[in-house]
């Protein structure tokens, strides 16, 4: 049997014998030749196999009953020097056949792969299911976002392990319970600038009142007006003293350069 996507491709073809190969894996009826040494590197479970199964046959065949030709030839081109890369079309059957065979590194590129995709419940299923580590947290950090709908409909959610359930939901109140005294500080910082602008209101409101009463006041005039009942707005001594006068009141705040600007002062 031929795979008509190897005869265009520059990808190793596994059913043509090179002068190496010594084990043959027959996968649906097919043959593909392989070599123990390098399977072997990959894969403890194959090591296993090899030193057991066979000692110092040269050639040797290998039926796997169950799998599919086409996967288990990604799998092999993913750990022969062509390296073909995890991909969202190959990524969970081969996640499955590296697990069985124990194959770390094509597991740890399986789980980078599809941590740096777009997050969903599924990966924390996978995660759960392989034990991938650094996914699982990623798959948590992904979920403790999801409102508790979005979680609840989603498909993956039945098969989400009782413990993964109690994490989620772990991490929501914790992110929760943050949010919460984030919400509780603004308003104690809310409460604390109200109540500093009420006291410079009420400062504001002395210092304008002060200002108000200064043309009453007779020693704010000139020594010749000093005894007269009102304000002479005619004299210019008295008019330069109140002026002066308000002015140094201006320098003492912020809200009095508002009521300078304000009324023309
Ligand atoms: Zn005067």
């Amino acid at each position: 049997m031929d795979i008509p996507m190897m005869a265009r491709s520059p990808l190793r073809d596994f059913t043509k014998k090179d002068d190496f190969s010594d084990v043959t894996l027959i996968v649906e009826d097919t043959k593909l030749y392989v070599h123990k040494q390098y399977l072997a590197e990959w894969s403890p479970v194959w090591r296993q196999k090899f030193l057991s199964d066979f000692s110092e046959e040269t050639d040797t065949e290998i039926s796997l009953p169950g799998k599919k030709l086409e996967e288990v030839t990604e799998l092999l081109h993913c750990i022969y020097s062509t390296q073909k890369p995890i991909s969202e079309s190959n990524v969970r059957f081969l996640l499955e056949l590296a697990h069985e065979y124990e194959m770390s590194s094509i597991k740890q590129r399986c789980e980078e792969y599809l941590i740096s995709n777009e997050k969903s419940l599924e990966i924390l299923v996978l995660a759960q299911k392989f034990n991938l580590k650094n996914m699982y947290k990623a798959g948590i950090e992904f979920a403790k976002t999801c409102t508790l709908e979005e979680l609840e409909h989603s498909p993956e959610y039945r098969n989400l392990k009782p413990e993964t359930l109690i994490a989620i939901y772990k991490d929501k109140i914790t992110m929760m319970r943050n949010y919460a005294s984030d919400l509780k500080q603004s308003e104690k910082n809310l409460t604390l600038k109200t109540n500093q602008l009420s006291v410079e209101k009420e400062n504001m409101k002395s210092v304008l009142s002060h200002i108000q009463n200064i043309w009453e006041t007779p020693n704010k005039r000139c020594y010749k007006h000093v005894n007269e009942d009102s304000f002479d707005f005619e004299c210019q001594d008295c008019n330069e003293k109140i002026s002066r006068e308000i002015r140094k009141m201006c320098a003492e705040g912020q809200h009095v350069k508002y009521y300078r600007l304000n009324n023309n002062v």
